[in-house]
């Protein structure tokens, strides 16, 4: 039996090449779409335009749900966190940030986080998501899906996407890039392309990729470090694709496509919060052109790494002004909930083995 294909990892032609091989109006495409991406339909029975013997066909050809809602937090500044299941029973997380001054431009906008792999292959010294490495990639229904089902379950319109979740994003190149063009199409989520954001560990080649990319989404790489020794204890990326490299994609990226880009740099205490490293970020954000997000580190539990106190913080982004460079220093809004990658996850894990409230007792 060939197996069921996720609708939401349809384009809409493919879907339409469906309807035409099954001799239905091309109508039906538009209306499907829409039971998909506006209406949020539930079920292909939901789909009350279509004659009953389409919506009982439906679902022997696709499935309509990808990723299932678990659970959700809510912390007290409403920053909700989601956790999905997969059909594998993989477990991915999903975050709806409210107001987030320095994650994006606009300080009023509502920002939904979404995740790319189930775990992540990196293994940053400082990040819960590659603890246990990398399971799989997600597929395009399953990246879709977590906007729909925010989407369905939140009150809050979704202004920004963010894919600052679980994983690499430009590991899982082809999917994300099928993703985002869905989330992004008129006939899809509708989502504008420079309210998209990917942020990757630094994946060289795919930076290249993504810089002759038509769409005009906006790229944040994470640096974290602004020499090669520094990077390296942190992120062993940097053995593969030492700074000098990465800066060099970045460069490109900004003459090719002609975007801006962002840093991202969580201030980590005593490994890359020291005003040296501020004065060569300022330097490298300058000449590219480049914001900086400065993120004062969110603690795993299990992990020995601490954040800076709040003088530390500002001394570093004072540094950046003097470089003429843009920082924000964002606030933690989700630290009340562990919106810090595969925190949740984690904490789940441990509840299903009667370990205690890990992610949040850490603090
Ligand atoms: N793999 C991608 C995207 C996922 S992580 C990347 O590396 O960019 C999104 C951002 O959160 C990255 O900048 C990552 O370094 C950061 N991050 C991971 N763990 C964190 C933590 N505990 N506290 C603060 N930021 C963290």
């Amino acid at each position: 039996m060939v197996p069921k294909k996720d609708i939401k990892s349809l384009y809409r032609d493919e879907l339409a090449e469906h309807m035409a091989e099954r001799g239905e109006p091309s109508y039906r495409t538009d209306q499907i779409m829409e039971w998909l991406y506006e209406r949020l339909a539930e079920s292909f029975d939901d789909m009350s335009n279509l004659p009953m013997i389409l919506r009982q066909h439906l679902p022997k050809d696709f499935e309509l749900n990808a990723v299932r809602a678990l659970r959700t937090r809510r912390a007290t500044d409403s920053t909700e966190k989601f956790l999905f299941e997969l059909h594998d029973g993989s477990l991915v997380e999903t975050v709806l940030i409210p107001a987030t001054p320095g994650l994006t431009s606009r300080s009023d906008r509502v920002t939904l986080c979404i995740s790319t792999q189930v775990g992540c292959a990196y293994r940053c010294a400082f990040c819960a998501s590659g603890l246990d490495g990398v399971k799989r990639n997600l597929s395009a229904a399953e990246i879709v899906d977590q906007v729909v089902q925010v989407r369905r379950r939140s009150d809050e319109r979704i202004d920004n996407i963010v894919v600052m979740g679980m994983g690499e994003p430009l590991a899982n190149y082809d999917n994300l890039m099928r993703a985002l063009r869905i989330i992004n199409a008129p006939w899809g989520l509708g989502i504008g392309a420079r309210k998209i954001t990917v942020s990757t560990v630094g994946l060289v080649p795919r930076i290249k990729a993504l810089a002759a990319e038509p769409m005009q989404i906006r790229l944040a790489v994470s640096l974290h470090g602004t020499t090669d020794d520094v990077r390296h204890k942190i992120m062993p990326v940097n053995k593969k694709h030492p700074l000098s490299e990465l800066i060099e994609a970045c460069r490109y990226y900004r003459t090719k496509s002609g975007r801006m880009m962002t840093f991202e740099y969580i201030l980590i205490d005593g490994v890359n919060d020291g005003l040296d490293q501020a004065q060569r970020l300022g330097e490298i954000a300058s000449d590219l052109r480049a914001k900086v997000n400065l993120i004062p580190y969110n603690e795993v539990a299990g992990l020995p790494l601490r954040r800076p106190d709040a003088g530390r913080c500002k001394a570093f982004q004072r540094m950046l002004k003097t470089h003429g460079v843009t920082a924000t220093l964002r606030r933690e809004k989700g630290d009340k909930i562990a919106a810090a990658c595969g925190q949740l996850r984690l904490q789940h894990t441990a509840d299903e083995e009667g370990a205690a409230d890990v992610a949040n007792g850490s603090r």
